[in-house]
């Protein structure tokens, strides 16, 4: 008999650019139903899985502050997007079959619930998929910033990080094929090593809330399923 998942609820976070697929810009529906069948075989293993989805597809509001714009301004553009992101991965849960609430960090009561801690908490133990929107709800953070925060804050086991590739490594494996990849690291690496995989804030927070960061590929098919049951490619941060 195969072992039960070695975790009850963890985040996932997939980056707004993920969600575009072999696209320059926005949304990609192939994706994004291909991201919720994931989804769906980790609720089938009977994990409770919460996500943070970023904007970057769309909009970031330090390319709107390059531009000329107040930074605090286009950071709030940046967040409206995390809630377009998050309200298409909705649509593609629920053509799964997946039972999903969007919660968002400004509230906007006629799209989606605002943010509530106990209320998504219920949700997660009803099986429902909560979808947090909008980041932290505040400028001068990043959506990895806001998947620690409220990983910490659902008391997840576990921060899945869904990248490009399937895992950290010590060099950008599509520039360099003979980077070495991390099987583990810890948070100090991360930080005193710069690598380029989740800003600084999020890797301290997960790290003061002993939250493990896993870094897969958002990409491959059946990865997400595969790294709750421990196989496959990935890195653990820890
Ligand atoms: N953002 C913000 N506060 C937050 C989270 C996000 O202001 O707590 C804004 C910020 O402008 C950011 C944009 O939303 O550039 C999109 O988020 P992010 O860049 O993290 O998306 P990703 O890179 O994951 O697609």
């Amino acid at each position: 008999m195969s072992q039960p998942p070695a975790y009850k609820r963890v985040l996932l976070k997939v980056s707004g650019e993920a969600l575009m697929g072999g696209r320059e810009y926005g949304l990609d529906n192939a994706t994004c139903r291909r991201i919720a069948e994931d989804v769906r075989g980790v609720i089938d293993l009977g994990v409770q899985v919460c996500m943070v989805i970023g904007g970057g597809n769309i909009f970031r509001g330090i390319a709107g502050a390059a531009s000329g714009m107040d930074r605090a301004q286009a950071d709030s553009m940046g967040m409206l997007a995390t809630v377009m992101n998050a309200l298409a991965m909705q649509s593609a849960l629920e053509k799964q079959g997946i039972s999903t609430r969007v919660q968002s960090a400004i509230p906007m009561s006629s799209v989606c619930e605002p943010f509530i801690r106990r209320r998504a908490e219920r949700h997660m133990e009803k099986g429902r998929v909560v979808i947090f929107a909008a980041g932290t709800g505040n400028p001068f953070f990043t959506t990895d910033t806001a998947a620690a925060l409220r990983a910490a804050e659902m008391g997840c086991d576990a921060l899945l990080k869904g990248t490009q590739v399937d895992g950290v490594y010590a060099a950008d494996p599509r520039k360099n094929p003979d980077a070495e990849r991390y099987v583990t690291l810890t948070y100090l690496d991360m930080l005193s090593r710069d690598l380029a995989v989740m800003d600084a804030a999020a890797i301290s927070l997960a790290r003061e809330n002993h939250l493990p960061i896993i870094v897969f590929n958002i990409h491959e098919p059946g990865a997400f399923t595969a790294v709750m049951k421990g196989e496959g490619k990935f890195t653990t941060v820890i």
